[in-house]
């Protein structure tokens, strides 16, 4: 990167060190910089700013005089040069890594007092107003050779520090900028990953959700029957299981209602076998209005139907049945009519397995057959 000398010393601290200067020294200073703006400027005298600046010709001595700095700006040497008006000039380059950034002069100062007739013959050359001029001479200071030699050995050595530590200052700006871009870049990376994470999470839960929900459905699908929507033997053989154990516990018996319709194959014969089914979709339906929540309707095949209440006795489940039997006598079928139903009830005894327990819930029901169809058997042997 040019850096340009504004860029590393502050300026107007700048101004105000030369203007100390000049307070103490009584030399004019300035500071150019390399495209030859004056930066500052303190305590111009009079003789220049009101006189050989002012008249274009002794004006044009003026600026050869900084256009001739500008070839001795890469020298590290102080340059002394006479000014075409008849003044003295010094100059410095203001060098970083040996590149000038600018330039230091101090001027407008004589070495020896002046050549009175000298000045007068400019005075009439430019047409000064003579009085006025030889006033404005006066003003301007004499200092020696060796003052001014001492003077720019301390502003060359004053300037090598100013721009290092001025350059220095600047790089740790630069790398502290680049630092916290860094920064906010990684910052603003770091917010996108975790939007984009956030947001990939929850299409992740999202479909977890539906995972789950579709995993919920076959699970129900398998332990339905397709046709009547109740559960199936699986579902049977699933909770059976269950409810042995809590029978054992909490030392109260389950019991099974397994009932069947009487005379089925004649509705199938009379009506059809679509009218059969729906018979036992409307069959369902009215069963598992009567049932109470916990109690698991099964088809068991067929026509045939078990009903598995938790928790109860058989003193329960008897009443129960016949509400059954008596709802489904009333019922009206659609395109059927009327049908009646058998059931057999049994609860779980000392020793049951379910086998055991199916095998005399299953007689009862075959006894309520042979003894003339709708009706309700209790398995007697409790
Ligand atoms: P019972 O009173 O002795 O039980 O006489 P039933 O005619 O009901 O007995 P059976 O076991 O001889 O006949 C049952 C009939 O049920 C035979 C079969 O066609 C019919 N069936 C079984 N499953 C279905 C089904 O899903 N849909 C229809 N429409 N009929 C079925
Ligand atoms: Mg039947
Ligand atoms: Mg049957």
């Amino acid at each position: 990167m040019n850096l340009r000398l504004q860029d590393i010393i502050d300026l107007d601290e700048l101004q105000e060190l030369m203007r100390f200067f000049y307070e103490a020294a009584g030399i004019s200073v300035g500071v150019m910089d390399a495209n030859q703006n004056w930066l500052v400027t303190i305590g111009w005298q009079r003789i220049c700013r009101d006189f050989h600046r002012v008249n274009p010709e002794s004006r044009k001595n003026c600026l050869l005089s900084e256009s001739r700095i500008q070839e001795y700006l890469d020298s590290k040497e102080y340059l002394t040069y006479p000014c075409p008006n008849g003044l003295i000039e010094v100059a410095i380059p203001i060098l970083l890594n040996d590149v000038p950034l600018g330039f230091f002069f101090l001027g407008q100062f004589l070495h020896h007092p002046p050549d009175q007739d000298y000045f007068r013959r400019q005075a009439i050359a430019y047409g000064f107003d003579m009085e006025e001029y030889m006033q404005a001479l006066e003003k301007v200071p004499v200092v020696s050779q060796k003052r001014i030699a001492y003077l720019m050995k301390f502003f060359v050595r004053f300037f090598d520090l100013l721009t290092r530590i001025g350059s220095e200052n600047q790089q740790r700006r630069q790398a502290e900028l680049e630092t916290q871009k860094a920064k906010e870049q990684l910052e603003t990376r770091v917010e996108e990953r975790t939007r984009e994470l956030n947001r990939a999470l929850i299409e992740v839960g999202d479909l977890a959700a539906q995972l789950n929900e579709s995993l919920q459905q076959v699970e129900q699908l398998a332990v339905t029957d397709s046709l009547t929507e109740t559960y199936n033997r699986r579902k049977f053989d699933e909770t059976i299981i269950q409810e042995h154990h809590r029978a054992n516990q909490e030392k109260t018996p389950f019991s099974l209602i397994m009932l069947d319709i009487d005379h089925f194959k004649k509705v199938n014969d009379q009506f059809g076998h679509s009218v059969g089914d729906l018979v036992l979709k409307q069959l369902s339906q009215l069963i598992r209005g009567l049932i109470r929540q916990g109690d698991l309707l099964i088809r068991w095949g067929g026509e045939e139907f078990l009903i598995l209440l938790p928790t109860t006795q058989i003193e329960e489940a008897g009443p129960f049945a016949e509400r059954i039997r008596l709802e489904v006598e009333q019922e009206q079928f659609v395109d059927a009519g009327s049908i009646t139903i058998s059931l057999g009830v049994a609860q779980l005894r000392k020793g049951d397995s379910t086998d055991t327990l199916l095998k005399r819930v299953d007689n009862a029901l075959y006894q309520a057959k042979r003894e003339g169809r709708n009706r309700v058997v209790l398995c007697s042997e409790v």
